[in-house]
């Protein structure tokens, strides 16, 4: 392949800081960088706690667990996600519901939320999809009204903005991921973060086993062990400290994309003009004017010619393990994962590599 999706870009501190911890023994999950990447990371969102973890998926399980969320309780989740988001629920034993999305910003539909709540429904997890901010004011609004907790899921969206606000200062409780391909990486790792103290410190014993933290091995819950590492730590402080420029690289690349494919009608850009709402790049994101066979054509073309693209997510209520989680019709998410495509968007390429896919993708086009 010449051209992968992406790749992590760690030009920075990454290992300098890393070599360090290995110098000084520290490489398990305690050490002074998990403390400042925490700090740093709730210090970036003007947010009171943050509490790193072994991954994203960790991360959703652990705000759900110290919200309470058990079986019997239902938690309302968008069909358009990657599969970690309800694989959490069910991690609890609660009952996801999924719902349809808007067809606007691909992200979960506030009207559909509205529609599937029941006295069983405890909590909603918005999650902004490929770096879009979902429509926080009527999610907000209605999750308030209704007495349901808000868990936004921000795996793709560090540093998006809704009203001027940053998405996971929304949520009872929010959750990042730094897997190799997201917006920071410290290659698995993920956090939560709250506003909330007993939320944070319920968050924190669930972490460490369940362990009493004023006195060892006594367990007071039945925990995980969901720590990151010290190691994984230096690379996300180093990734942390270059964020603004990390975003900004990014979203020049997806511009790069936008401007130089403006004149061909068949590829429709993902949204960046909805109201209140900044988004970040992601992975960039186009649906294709056209069926799941002209997405797919497009894919094995671009295949060929070296570049390796991704279709967006299968709806989950489209998965047979899923399936029965669905409530009402969904239409959108399905109409939109057939034709949705991610370009490459990798930090390490040149401006040259992006002519290079830009030249082939035009070809493709010219040649019908
Ligand atoms: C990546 C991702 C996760 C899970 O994160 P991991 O760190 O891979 O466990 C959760 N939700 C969404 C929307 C994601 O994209």
């Amino acid at each position: 392949m010449r051209y992968q999706l992406t790749s992590p870009y760690l030009k920075g501190n990454e290992s300098k800081y890393l070599r360090r911890a290995l110098s000084e023994n520290w490489i398990s999950s305690r050490g002074e960088n998990i403390i400042k990447f925490e700090r740093r990371f709730a210090e970036y969102l003007k947010i009171p706690y943050a509490i790193a973890v072994t991954n994203g998926t960790a991360a959703l399980h652990l705000a759900l667990l110290s919200l309470g969320i058990k079986e019997g309780d239902e938690v309302v989740v968008p069909d358009l996600t990657f599969a970690a988001t309800i694989n959490a629920v069910i991690y609890t034993g609660a009952t996801p519901v999924i719902v349809d999305i808007e067809k606007d910003s691909w992200c979960m539909s506030p009207e559909n939320f509205k529609k599937a709540i029941t006295p069983k429904t405890r909590a909603v997890i918005p999650v902004h999809i490929y770096g879009q901010p979902c429509n926080m004011k009527a999610i907000s609004k209605i999750a308030l009204d209704s007495g349901i907790d808000m868990v936004e899921d921000c795996a793709e969206a560090l540093g998006a903005e809704y009203n001027g606000k940053k998405v996971g200062l929304f949520g009872k409780v929010s959750c990042f991921s730094f897997y190799a391909n997201k917006i920071i990486t410290t290659g698995e790792g993920g956090m939560c973060v709250t506003k909330d103290k007993r939320i944070a410190e319920r968050i924190k014993l669930f972490r460490d086993h369940g362990m009493n933290p004023h006195k060892k091995y006594w367990h007071i819950a039945v925990g995980y062990n969901y720590r990151l590492t010290n190691l994984q730590a230096s690379i996300g402080l180093a990734q942390l400290e270059r964020i603004d420029g990390l975003i900004k690289h990014r979203n020049r690349i997806e511009d790069f994309y936008r401007k130089n494919l403006s004149d061909i009608s068949s590829l429709v850009p993902q949204r960046n003009d909805l109201a209140k709402r900044r988004k970040v790049t992601w992975l960039v994101s186009f649906l294709i004017k056209g069926d799941k066979t002209e997405r797919d054509k497009l894919i094995g073309e671009l295949f060929k010619r070296g570049i390796e693209t991704r279709p967006f997510f299968y709806p989950l209520s489209r998965m047979p393990i899923y399936r029965n989680f669905r409530r009402n019709k969904i239409s959108i998410a399905w109409e939109i994962a057939q034709r949705g495509i991610n370009f490459p968007t990798d930090l390490n390429f040149m401006d040259s590599d992006l002519r290079e896919i830009i030249k082939s993708i035009r070809e493709i086009y010219k040649s019908k």
